[in-house]
């Protein structure tokens, strides 16, 4: 599986912050943050923890099975963005 996140994203990097596996980018020290309107979750490296959802002040990440049907559309775009 592999969480999502979504474009309720607010760029805030809570999830950054305690995804152990460093599977959220861009972070805001990487050049592409400026360009993107979202973060993404690296689909290959995520290890499913969890972690990024509760400290997600905008409810903006999701476990695969769960993004919402007007949502889906973040799932290729969070894969297209390590692609
Ligand atoms: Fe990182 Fe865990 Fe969230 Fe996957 S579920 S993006 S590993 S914090």
């Amino acid at each position: 599986m592999a969480y999502v996140i979504t474009d309720q994203c607010t760029k805030d990097e809570k999830c950054v912050e305690v995804c152990p596996v460093d599977c959220i980018h861009p972070r805001k020290d990487e050049p592409r943050f400026e360009e993107v309107a979202q973060l993404f979750v690296n689909p290959v490296d995520c290890i499913d923890c969890g972690a990024c959802v509760p400290v997600c002040e905008a409810s903006a990440v999701f476990a695969l099975d769960d993004v919402p049907e007007e949502a889906k559309a973040a799932i290729e775009a969070n894969a297209l963005y390590y692609a």
